[in-house]
């Protein structure tokens, strides 16, 4: 064999060395299940850029209405042990209260309102409620279970209707100008001295609070808190609220109501709410109230309001 067939059959002999090493790295790969374009897509984007992949995007998204329940923020420090919620669920029993899209307000209100009850007690609060079947209730028995209580709050639910199917959204209710007896009950409270004018916000903190909340839980149209002279809100010693937690007549809203998802959220929100303003009040036993003993008393026939005074018969 001369000298230049041997160089050429040396080259030939490397070129099928790599051929066959080639060859066999193809197969080792594909029996991994591994495919050479495979290999490739995965390189490529971390060689030429640091930008997430498609897939890496899709899991970048907003959280969704389960995720925001499944996430649950610490709740905020318990308030003290004594204090009780009275939980009123709006109508029951021969009075079922509005109606629409299939839903009758008396049951469903207590639906949110037990939501509401499991809520509050998982937080350490004790609550009471003015029913927890479907009970005809008077107005005024739901004051007198609120009334028997001292150290408390009140918080009815409702549901709202409207004629206007389109209309939708939460407001929360207060009422500043409380019955004279409320008032008398609530000077004692205070140790008021006789005369001295006392202003007494607290159920409008607390709808502000609850209000706030239940809004940023639900994502719900906020209505905003709203004074309105509701019978349970005036004959209450306690500061109360009543929450309209949505409109049975707007459909999408309906919808919600009878998820148990979505009424464990309104429950959350105004367990928020009522857990701000407690905490506030246990920082200040006299937040809301103001007393203030240099101005004059009332003058006959009229009562301390927060903006002056009021004649007797506008209140009662
Ligand atoms: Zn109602």
């Amino acid at each position: 064999m001369s000298e230049p067939t041997f160089s050429r059959l040396r080259a030939l002999a490397a070129c099928l060395l790599l051929g066959f090493f080639g060859f066999c790295m193809v197969n080792i790969l594909q029996d991994r299940g591994v495919h050479a374009d495979e290999t490739l897509a995965r390189l490529l984007p971390n060689l030429l850029s640091t930008a997430p992949s498609v897939s890496d995007q899709t899991s970048i998204r907003k959280p969704s209405q389960t995720d925001l329940l499944r996430n649950n923020d610490p709740l905020p420090p318990p308030p003290p042990p004594e204090r009780l919620i009275i939980v009123d669920a709006g109508h029951g029993g021969m009075d079922g209260g509005t109606q629409g899209n299939g839903l009758l307000e008396k049951e469903w209100s207590l639906q949110i309102a037990k939501a509401l009850q499991e809520d509050l007690v998982q937080r350490g609060f004790k609550v009471r409620m003015t029913r927890d079947g479907d009970d005809t209730l008077e107005l005024s028995d739901r004051t007198d279970i609120a009334n028997e209580q001292t150290n408390h709050l009140l918080v009815s639910i409702h549901l709202n209707y409207s004629a206007d199917p389109s209309v939708s959204g939460i407001e929360t209710f207060y009422w500043l100008r409380q019955s004279l007896t409320v008032q008398k009950e609530v000077r004692k409270q205070f140790a008021a001295q006789a005369g001295a004018p006392i202003t007494d916000v607290r159920s409008e903190l607390l709808a502000q609070f609850v209000q706030e909340s239940v809004i940023e839980v639900t994502g719900a149209n906020d209505r905003s808190k709203k004074e309105q002279s509701f019978y349970v809100l005036r004959n209450s010693i306690a500061p109360a609220v009543l929450v309209e937690c949505g409109f049975v007549s707007n459909q999408q809203e309906a919808e919600h109501i009878v998820t148990s998802g979505y009424r464990k959220r309104l429950a959350r929100g105004i367990a928020n709410g009522i857990t701000t303003f407690l905490n506030e009040v246990q920082g200040d036993p006299m937040y809301g109230v103001t007393i203030t003993p240099d101005l004059p008393a009332a003058p006959e026939g009229l009562v301390q309001v927060p903006n002056g005074f009021e004649s007797l018969s506008n209140i009662q």
